[in-house]
């Protein structure tokens, strides 16, 4: 099927094993996207990442990438952005099953066709921005790096697994993989993907590109100023919620304490850039922080009750250094000050972060956050558009037809 390599690496961590297994083209059809066919390959105590049809192709944001975990592990499913996923497919497979416990912490070498374990004796202990980059180090040039954080390692019930440094995947990812002593996978591919009708795919993912990069959406979302990200939601019909709704009491704070984008990246074949690299000019938490989205830091906001932006992107560097989950750190934190009458502190709050590194367990937050895709209008093509691959912070930017059309040039009328 195009799109897909039709191949899957499956891992035995025991044995130190790795084999091929080839997927039917009936079965990628009958299971297409990355939910359907990560569920069809998730045991019970196993860890799956599953890419979609069009992770990997040169389109709009096409790089998402799912990481599952079978119900014995207990956390929840999510997708990821960044570089890893296109970078496992560029290597010849549509995805990994992990099974088995490795005997001491190691991590995976994924080169084209060639898988090394290593020993992960070296990474104990360090920030997930060391480890990202001791992994990455491995190859001369790119690569796709996802990697526990010293939360997992230190028992934190809602560790996450962070891809590409900031990209947080669900919320105990990360404490399953340090169950199975994997550290860590690093995914290096030279192949290259193939779309059922390369000109016209070509063509309209170029279209998508400008017309995503030119949205303002787009330009919200690179921008430090809450209202205009307020605005862009309005223009959209989508729903900010919790977080995003936190911008609006922002703009006066942040008038006081300038806080700015200094330069703005984005992940593999994006044309948008939503991570940002914000500088606040003075106070005590005054640096450079970087976040991929306002409200990963701005759920501190709503559980903890500081209003500091520099303390909350403190906060939120803090949790995502670690390789903790945003919004149950937030939770667990929230819960540590309130109990101690210390709401809206923001000493107190980033004591209580670090806390979680070693003792965090799982927190229900209060609110859902980040956008309600939902409420925007082409609902139905933002979900499909996400589950083949794609961004959907690009995705919202297009029309139904648009993101059909795209879906039909890349992988055939099927
Ligand atoms: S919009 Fe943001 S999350 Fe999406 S692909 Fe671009 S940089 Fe990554």
């Amino acid at each position: 099927m195009y799109g897909m390599n039709g191949k899957l690496l499956v891992v035995d961590l025991a044995r130190k094993k790795a084999e091929t297994k080839a997927v039917r083209e009936a079965t990628l059809k009958k299971y297409r996207g990355i939910d359907a066919l990560a569920k069809k390959y998730l045991k019970n105590d196993d860890i799956v990442i599953m890419t979609g049809p069009m992770t990997g192709l040169l389109g709009p944001c096409a790089n998402r990438y799912g990481v599952y975990c079978g119900r014995g592990v207990k956390a929840p499913n999510g997708t990821l952005a960044g570089f890893f996923g296109p970078e496992l497919k560029l290597c010849g497979f549509d995805g990994i099953v992990i099974s088995g416990k490795a005997e001491k912490p190691l991590y995976i070498t994924v080169q084209d066709g060639a898988v090394k374990f290593r020993s992960a004796a070296a990474l104990a202990g360090k920030s997930v921005d060391a480890r990202t980059a001791a992994l990455a180090g491995q190859f001369p040039v790119k690569c796709g790096v996802l990697t526990i954080g010293k939360a997992a390692e230190e028992g934190c019930k809602f560790a996450a697994v962070i891809g590409d440094r900031l990209y947080s995947g669900p919320a105990g990812s990360g404490a399953a993989f340090a169950a199975k002593n994997l550290a860590g996978i690093v995914a290096n591919g030279s192949g290259k993907l193939e779309a059922a009708d390369p000109d016209k795919y070509w063509d309209l993912a170029m279209a998508a590109r400008k017309k995503a990069a030119q949205s303002k959406f787009a330009i919200a979302l690179g921008s430090a100023d809450a209202r205009v990200s307020l605005a862009a939601a309005g223009e959209l019909q989508a729903r900010p919620l919790a977080g995003y709704r936190n911008l609006e009491r922002r703009v006066d704070r942040d008038a006081a304490l300038p806080v700015s984008v200094e330069r703005r990246r984005g992940c593999y074949s994006c044309a948008i850039g939503c991570r940002k690299l914000y500088r606040v000019e003075r106070g005590a938490y005054k640096g450079l922080y970087e976040s991929p989205a306002p409200e990963l830091a701005d759920v501190f906001e709503d559980e903890c009750l500081v209003k500091n932006t520099g303390a909350l992107l403190k906060a939120y560097e803090l949790c995502r250094n670690n390789g903790m989950d945003p919004a149950e750190c937030a939770a667990y934190a929230g819960k540590i000050i309130r109990k101690a009458r210390k709401a809206g502190d923001a000493k107190a709050m980033l004591e209580a972060v670090r806390k979680a590194v070693s003792e965090g367990k799982r927190t229900k937050p209060a609110a859902a956050y980040g956008y309600d895709f939902a409420a925007v209008r082409n609902k139905e093509s933002n979900a499909f558009a996400a589950d083949l691959g794609m961004c959907p912070f690009a995705a919202v930017s297009l029309s139904a037809s648009e993101i059909k059309a795209l879906a039909a040039a890349a992988l055939g009328k099927e």
